[in-house]
């Protein structure tokens, strides 16, 4: 199996206090408390998060502050879910002119409440279709078997399977944002094809340790009877 409870529990809690942190910025910047003096220079968006986060920390709400051990995989989340789910707008700074730091992070933080949520390319579909296949010969590796090839061919397309395995993939694909690497903005293409429906949010809709189980159970029974 890729996942315990435990770890998707933990991922889906890092999710969503990424998600928060970035409503957060939103509603504080107009009251001008937040500060982006420390310029970043070169360093990557996730470094400059960590940065700017840790500094921030007393700052944040009791519900949005980071655990112990929270800070990297948080920082590597949160500057990938800013930078893929959104584009700037077209006028995107409201930089101060007192030096303030206009790394990629900064220049979207100072922007929170006013970014452009960004729409897939039909090459970010493409590439999602490659990053759950990926993610299915991750699980039958760790299943002991090999994939098979019509499951190597694509998408399955059984909805519930299909389904199943883009809810798989996302988990997937979060826990390697978090620990290092962002696979862009084809993680956004998996996302709408689960979260959303009609071009618009699913209303109510979380996504679950329990939801994400079940996907891999049934996914794992398919890669082993292929
Ligand atoms: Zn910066």
């Amino acid at each position: 199996m890729l996942f315990t409870r435990e770890a998707l529990e933990d991922l889906l809690r890092l999710h969503d206090l990424s998600y928060g942190l970035f409503r957060w910025v939103g509603s504080s910047l107009s009251g001008g408390s937040l500060s982006f003096a420390v310029v970043h220079g070169a360093t990557d968006s996730a470094a400059a998060a960590e940065e700017w986060i840790s500094r921030n920390l007393d700052n944040l709400p009791r519900e949005l502050r980071p655990r112990r051990g929270d800070l990297v995989p948080l920082s590597h989340l949160f500057a990938s879910f800013l930078t893929t789910s959104f584009v700037l707008p077209a006028a995107p700074g409201v930089f101060r002119d007192d030096g303030s730091c206009r790394c990629p992070c900064c220049t979207y933080l100072v922007a929170a409440h006013r970014l452009v949520l960004r729409n897939p390319t039909a090459k970010d579909k493409v590439q999602a279709e490659k990053l759950q296949i990926l993610c299915l010969e991750a699980l039958s590796e760790s299943e002991g078997v090999p994939l098979s090839v019509e499951l190597r061919k694509g998408v399955p397309a059984d909805p519930v399977l299909g389904q199943d395995l883009a809810h798989l993939s996302y988990a997937f694909e979060l826990r390697r944002r978090s620990e290092y690497a962002s696979q862009g903005t084809a993680v956004l293409a998996i996302w709408r094809s689960i979260a959303w429906e009609n071009g618009r949010l699913k209303k109510k809709f979380a996504l679950s340790p329990e939801r994400i189980l079940e996907a891999q159970a049934r996914l794992a029974a398919a890669v082993v009877a292929a």
